[in-house]
């Protein structure tokens, strides 16, 4: 396929840097979804506001075919402080872009953009963008405020820059991309007592300190080698002074899996110890599991779709399908409970010098711009063929 003419792409690289320099929070994106709904009504999209507060949805009409397909960016920064000094860095003291959320919303603009001055498609596209998908879930707010009643796509895309693969490059899975993600608090409560008489009250520090070395082996010694899932403590709360066992120990970690069975089975080998290791010490143990994101699973079908148009936007060699998914968690994975889709990545350069996703000196790469576009204008012809 020959590039395409993308004269625009100045103009949209600046506006990139602009929403880099100015990152918002969760829910909080009002002036990018300023930025965005202003664009989309200057390409001439049908522009509705207001889905999970800061939620765009722009709809882009041609030809006389009812089908419609969902194209998702997501919106938000990370609260964190930049270390970059170039000219474009955060003005905004303790929010960062540093995910790449700026050049995704950046890349739909562009792909919108493209799309409305070149309707060569029979069908409807919802553009949407989306609030709040660092931890909060704002596709599923989206969804719960009806986002597939009032746009009922047929299937629904998602792509994450990559840093590690190199710019122009794209990773497709056919099943699992990323893993879910629950929250795991313990609380061990015991009886304190003075640190010299410890014979007068139950030790709740060294029962958490064997629990958390138990918990070790749940992935371990729980599922078959072959299944993957992580089990980390990264929290642990106790104590006031040098001369007092505290009677209370508070824990706290994630848990990430690929599949809903072996969530459960996590689930039921960290309940089992939590248990088993209160009664050998005779503290109490209470523990909760908050699920968050599921796990991100293309489907099938969709897969192949995206590896097709892939391969002509990119270049055959340049669409990798043997990469290993990521224990990372996307609420991406929300929509793909709801509709048929796939969710790709899309090289952002070598990752070097911290250009790494969530780290206080990445940026989005600029010249994935037009590789993105691509991708997504290659789409929308396939699936929306005339
Ligand atoms: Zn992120
Ligand atoms: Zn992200």
């Amino acid at each position: 396929m020959k590039p395409l003419s993308l004269p625009f792409l100045a103009e949209l690289t600046v506006l990139r840097r602009d929403m880099h320099a100015h990152p918002e929070l969760a829910f909080a994106e009002k002036r990018t979804a300023d930025i965005v709904a202003r664009e989309l009504q200057a390409y001439g999209l049908e522009v509705h506001r207001g889905l999970a507060k800061t939620g765009v949805v722009g709809v882009l009409r041609a030809g006389s075919g009812k089908r419609m397909v969902g194209l998702r960016a997501d919106m938000d920064a990370l609260p964190l402080d930049e270390q970059n000094d170039f000219a474009h860095r955060s003005t905004h003291a303790g929010c960062m872009h540093a995910c790449g959320h700026d050049g995704h919303t950046a890349m739909l603009l562009g792909a919108a953009r493209y799309l409305a001055e070149h309707p060569d498609f029979d069908g409807r596209v919802a553009f949407i963008f989306q609030p709040a998908e660092e931890a909060e879930g704002g596709a599923a707010v989206m969804i719960e405020e009806g986002l597939f009643e009032r746009f009922p796509v047929e299937s629904v895309y998602g792509l994450h820059n990559w840093p590690g693969l190199p710019v122009g490059t794209m990773a497709i899975h056919a099943g699992a991309v990323m893993a879910s993600t629950c929250r795991l608090e313990m609380t061990v409560s015991a009886q304190g007592s003075h640190a010299a008489m410890p014979q007068q009250g139950v030790d709740a520090i060294v029962t958490a300190c064997h629990l958390v070395t138990a918990l070790q082996t749940v992935a371990a010694r729980n599922l078959s080698p072959l299944d993957a899932a992580v089990v980390s403590v990264t929290q642990f709360h106790a104590g006031s002074a040098w001369n007092i066992l505290p009677d209370e120990v508070t824990l706290r970690g994630t848990i990430r899996t690929f599949k809903p069975e072996i969530q459960a089975a996590v689930e039921a080998a960290v309940s089992r110890l939590c248990q088993g290791m209160a009664a050998s010490f005779g503290a109490r143990i209470e523990v909760s599991f908050n699920r968050l994101y599921p796990p991100t699973i293309n489907t099938a079908a969709e897969a192949a779709t995206c590896r097709r148009v892939a391969e002509k936007a990119l270049g055959h060699k340049n669409v990798l399908t043997d990469i290993a998914p990521a224990m990372t968690a996307e609420d991406f994975s929300f929509m793909l409970q709801k509709k048929p889709g796939c969710y790709v990545w899309l090289g952002n350069g070598s990752g070097e010098a911290g250009c790494t996703l969530h780290n206080p000196n990445y940026d989005f790469n600029d010249e994935v711009l037009s590789v993105g576009i691509a991708y997504w204008v290659e789409l929308v012809r396939e699936i929306l063929h005339p």
